[in-house]
């Protein structure tokens, strides 16, 4: 199979030496990425901004602002069997972004912001590839997850609570429930990311076979 896998956060200027983003270390997607390669899966990784050495064995595209994830995204995906959108896209970038380094003053200032593209709902409805998405939730974690899956069009959310500080954005674990289109859902208990992705690449690898059964694929 063709993976292409996102990681890691985005960062959207607001001046030459500052930027808004958010805590993602890509720990997560690039270890979907390796557990993919380990099973033989040729790999794309795309990745935001992180302190981690891309896996040996995977084409590597490295973007840093939203606009350059959709861009790489929209590419990669003309060969491609599996997305996993395991980015934290910024939701919001500055309007303006000023050439020079804002100064210093003593008062009060209000930055504008506008939203990011969604790549996932850019996507088209009609494709042949699965599309895996990624939900981080600090409350209402099933409702908020089930809402993405269908919103974003997505054929599997993978859903984690980050409102602790032991898994999650940062941690080396995750505890992660999958929620499918048919209703379904699958928890993968508390465990190192590594071990969460090997599990996330068998499930995905047993939906990509599925789907293959299907007429309209
Ligand atoms: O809406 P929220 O950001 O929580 O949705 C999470 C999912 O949507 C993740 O898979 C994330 O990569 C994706 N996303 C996106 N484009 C954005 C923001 C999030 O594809 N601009």
């Amino acid at each position: 199979m063709r993976f292409v896998v996102t990681a890691g956060p985005t960062r959207e200027a607001i001046d030459p030496v500052r930027f808004i983003s958010n805590r993602s270390s890509g720990k997560m997607g690039y270890a979907i990425a390796e557990a993919a390669i380990a099973k033989k899966h040729e790999v794309t990784l795309i990745s935001g901004p992180v302190a981690l050495t891309p896996p040996g064995g995977a084409e590597f595209i490295a973007i840093t602002t939203a606009e350059e994830l959709y861009r790489a995204v929209h590419q990669s995906l003309r060969h491609c069997d599996v997305f996993v959108m395991c980015a934290a896209v910024s939701d919001y970038k500055p309007a303006a972004p000023s050439v020079r380094k804002l100064t210093k003053n003593k008062t009060a200032f209000a930055l504008k912001l506008v939203p990011t593209r969604d790549i996932l709902a850019s996507l088209p409805k009609r494709r042949r590839y699965l599309v895996i998405g990624f939900a981080a939730e600090t409350h209402d974690l099933k409702i908020n997850a089930q809402k993405k899956l269908h919103g974003k069009n997505c054929d599997a959310i993978v859903a984690n609570d980050v409102s602790g500080s032991e898994t999650g954005m940062e941690s080396d674990e995750n505890e992660v429930t999958i929620f499918f289109r048919n209703g379904e859902n699958r928890k993968i208990s508390r465990a190192p990311k590594k071990i969460i992705a090997r599990e996330l690449v068998k499930i995905i690898a047993k939906m990509w076979e599925k789907s293959l059964t299907k007429k309209s694929w």
